[in-house]
């Protein structure tokens, strides 16, 4: 690995994943620190691996070092593996901001680790020249932004919008990983913000300071705090508007 992220140690065992995991994980992470800085993609020792048979991909934090595991199968399909590090990724950067480390607001974090992988993906896919697979496959750019399309068009109603009440709000919190589709809608306005203003896209990483128990954000206090900031109140557009408790 170069030397700019000698904090990530990449665990290859297939050939496929020795030919493919150290070219598109780089590519990844310099993407990841162009937005959040580098210093940040590096400021805690990561190991990589892909596991065929996991059940879903994960950051994993209960080991020392932490771990993210993606699960994909041969490395035929590149866009799965950027999708899906892209994904573990924006945890391990929200991640550096926690205090408790274990803190976590899922439906909110969730939806826009979700909305980071479309977003580096279509990042990828006008930038493939960038990737140093580029050499063996000019024209794989197509196939990814194929790929953060067909996920964009799968949408389904919101279960955030039909939230009122806190209890409401919990229910969509315990079925967050099972039904990430009930919150494609909120995933593709985020994707759509963070094109329209990739500069800003970094503040999403202090949501931690301003959770308000472990379901809600308290966008006042930070909108208050950072008051020229243009991403909070997309972020805020996404939180339920609770009318009873
Ligand atoms: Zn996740």
């Amino acid at each position: 690995m170069s030397s700019n992220i000698n904090k990530w140690k990449i665990l290859m065992q297939t050939p496929e994943e020795q030919k493919y995991m150290i070219p598109l994980s780089s590519y990844v992470l310099k993407l990841f620190g162009e937005i959040f800085g580098v210093g940040i993609i590096n400021s805690e020792t990561c190991l990589l691996y892909n596991d065929e048979k996991a059940a879903y991909p994960m950051l994993i934090i209960n080991r020392n070092p932490i771990m993210i595991r993606t699960n994909v199968e041969k490395f035929r399909c590149w866009e799965q593996f950027i999708f899906q590090l892209s994904h573990e990724m924006t945890h391990y950067i929200i991640r550096q901001y926690k205090t408790d480390k274990t803190a976590i607001v899922k439906w909110f974090e969730e939806t826009i680790c979700e909305a980071m992988s479309l977003y580096i993906l279509r990042v990828s896919s006008m930038r493939w020249i960038e990737c140093a697979l580029h050499s063996i496959k000019p024209n794989y750019g197509v196939a990814l932004e194929f790929y953060w399309r067909d996920v964009y068009k799968q949408t389904e109603e919101s279960v955030l919008k039909r939230c009122h009440t806190l209890h409401e709000l919990e229910l969509v919190e315990e079925a967050c990983e099972t039904n990430r589709k009930g919150r494609s809608i909120e995933r593709n306005y985020l994707f759509n913000t963070f094109c329209d203003m990739p500069n800003s896209i970094a503040e999403f990483v202090y949501y931690p300071l301003y959770m308000h128990g472990d379901l809600q954000i308290d966008f006042e206090t930070w909108t208050s705090n950072q008051n020229n900031n243009l991403l909070i109140p997309h972020l805020k557009a996404i939180q339920p508007k609770l009318t009873a408790s």
